[in-house]
């Protein structure tokens, strides 16, 4: 494999093409509108500018990988990769005509991988004349800094497309863990959300103060950001999207988010980026 494609030029997928670089290889960063690719371009030049002042990497090293990148609104360039990885918006709809079209353009065996957090991979890939190419690479929020990225099977994803993806995971320095079958929240989600969910509980049933809260995680379970801290960031929208997903798909009341939540979001309370949340920014 030398030649990555990632479709979508957004938080996600500039982080994406700035590792992929970083790790060698060729890398097709793809957008709707020119604008878009380039206001992503520009974010990674950003970054490497910042990781050279920190010293983690050297200018060369900075401007072979940015040399690698190559900005495009023009899907049919992306016959030339070997693996694609689509971190467009999450909408299904759009995401299984992408994966429609890249079938007919595509080789039969360039990888088709997809950066959702929440849709089903078996459904995306029912869209595809050979579904065993179709395969799930969870990154993180910010990709540069975090190391894991969850690799998720589909129903009918092949050995030999996870052994592809699990290389390339290798190739640009992340660690990876295996999620075996496709389900709502992977293995970080699954535990993380309703662990916030909880503490919210707590919150709103008046036991302890936010900041207690939190300073009980962190010094009583080690945890390195308390969760109503972490509920800021990741933003309380966010929080309370995956929770009602998990509430409806297992039908199960320990998935409900606490109506203080719905309450927070209709009074404007986001968190960090609306400036307000469980703690005032
Ligand atoms: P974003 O809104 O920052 O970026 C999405 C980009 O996709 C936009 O630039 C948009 O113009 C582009 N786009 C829309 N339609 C397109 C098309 N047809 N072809 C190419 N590009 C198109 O979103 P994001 O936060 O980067 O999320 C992207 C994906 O990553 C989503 O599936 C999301 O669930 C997933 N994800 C997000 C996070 C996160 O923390 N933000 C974490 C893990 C996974």
């Amino acid at each position: 494999m030398d030649t990555i494609a990632v479709l979508g030029a957004g938080i996600m997928g500039a982080g994406i093409a700035q590792v992929a670089a970083l790790g060698n290889y060729k890398v097709i960063l793809r957008d709707i509108q020119m604008t878009l690719v380039e206001e992503g371009i520009n974010s990674i030049a950003n970054n490497l500018d910042k990781l050279v002042k920190e010293g983690k990497i050297t200018l060369d090293e900075k401007n072979i990988a940015f040399n690698l990148i190559e900005g495009t609104t023009d899907l049919s360039m992306l016959s030339n990769a070997d693996l694609i990885i689509e971190a467009v918006v999450e909408n299904i709809a759009i995401k299984k005509q992408i994966f429609n079209e890249l079938d007919y353009i595509c080789p039969d065996d360039t990888i088709f991988a997809t950066n959702t957090s929440s849709l089903s991979i078996t459904e995306i890939a029912s869209v595809c004349k050979n579904p065993s190419r179709v395969i799930g690479i969870h990154f993180f929020y910010p990709v540069p800094e975090m190391k894991l990225v969850e690799i998720v099977k589909g129903l009918q994803t092949s050995d030999e497309t996870l052994l592809k993806t699990q290389n390339f995971i290798n190739r640009i320095d992340k660690d990876f863990i295996i999620v075996k079958k496709e389900h709502p929240g992977y293995v970080v989600n699954r535990i993380l959300i309703p662990y916030i969910n909880e503490a919210i509980y707590v919150y709103a049933e008046n036991i302890a103060n936010a900041n207690e809260i939190d300073l009980a995680m962190e010094l009583g379970a080690g945890m390195p950001v308390g969760p109503l801290k972490l509920a800021d960031k990741l933003g309380l929208d966010t929080i309370y999207s995956i929770l009602t997903a998990f509430y409806e798909e297992f039908k199960d009341s320990k998935y409900r988010p606490h109506p203080l939540l719905a309450t927070m979001i209709r009074g404007g309370y986001l968190g960090e980026k609306s400036g307000q949340g469980f703690y005032k920014y």
